[in-house]
């Protein structure tokens, strides 16, 4: 069943809504509603630039257009908004461990990486409500997604355990999961990504994660936000074949070996094995 993603955070926010209604003043509730409903506002203006997105339980990128820096006219969205009662929460704190961007050369990492303990408790960045959680035994291992009213979704890999379960109302701070290295991964962290419209975007400059601090509220996205996937989608991948060295293959694209070397994270000593994937440009 897939009904629109925005129609389904408004239901999500009547549901919110009701829960934050319970056990609180009436003072305190009316300035919380209003707070959503300028939520909702901000929402509604993020709506009128985008394509509608869909909401979906079974897949990590459900939406993920390939002409998003076309589509995407500059919006100003805002990861905490205190006086409005929405609030930003560091997941886990930890040295950032690796960025977002190219590694070695040919992969793409589209998060943040953050060291933990296995076991600790990893909390949602945003209120929400859950879209999937589940396991991906090749990439997240342990995962889950989560939908926010500022129209961006969290999504954060490689738990011990899960805590959340798909269609859960969660606040900022609640705990979602353990640390762990589920999944690929090669050690206990956090994989943690900021997704608008589905496509992953760096958050590294707005969030010190050692500190667990927010240094920056607004997330400003552009077509500039998404410079990365031109120059992704224009790599060009060469797969070795039995015999072939660097020399070979550098002659062959019209490449130097030290340009090859660099690209893909090697060394001068590095074996090539056949069937291996090089990034040649
Ligand atoms: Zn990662």
């Amino acid at each position: 069943m897939k009904i629109c993603i925005l129609l389904r955070m408004r239901l999500g926010f009547v549901y919110a809504l009701s829960l934050l209604g319970i056990g609180l003043g009436l003072d305190t509730t009316r300035t919380r509603l209003s707070g959503y409903r300028a939520n909702l506002a901000a929402l509604q203006q993020i709506e009128a630039q985008t394509p509608k997105v869909w909401w979906d339980r079974s897949h990590v990128s459900a939406c993920r257009p390939k002409n998003i820096a076309e589509l995407v006219a500059p919006v100003e969205i805002y990861l905490a908004d205190p006086d409005k009662g929405f609030h930003f929460v560091v997941p886990v704190r930890g040295r950032l461990n690796s960025g977002f961007g190219f590694r070695r050369g040919w992969q793409f990492h589209f998060g943040l990486d953050i060291d933990l303990r296995t076991g600790d408790t990893v909390v949602a960045a945003m209120d929400g409500e859950v879209r999937l959680a589940g396991y991906d035994p090749g990439g997240y291992g342990y995962f889950c997604v989560i939908a926010h009213p500022n129209g961006l979704e969290t999504v954060y890999g490689h738990f011990s355990r899960l805590l959340v379960t798909p269609e859960m109302v969660v606040k900022a701070g609640d705990p979602i999961g353990l640390g762990g290295s589920t999944g690929y991964s090669t050690g206990p962290h956090l994989h943690f990504e900021v997704r608008f419209m589905g496509e992953p975007v760096d958050v590294s400059a707005l969030i010190d994660f050692e500190n667990g601090q927010l240094l920056e509220p607004v997330l400003t996205i552009s077509a500039e936000t998404f410079k990365h996937l031109s120059q992704l989608h224009s790599a060009v991948y060469h797969i070795v074949r039995p015999g072939e060295s660097l020399y070979v293959i550098a002659r062959r694209y019209g490449v130097t070996v030290r340009y090859l070397i660099a690209l893909n994270g090697l060394s001068t000593r590095s074996v090539l094995r056949p069937g291996q994937r090089l990034r040649v440009r």
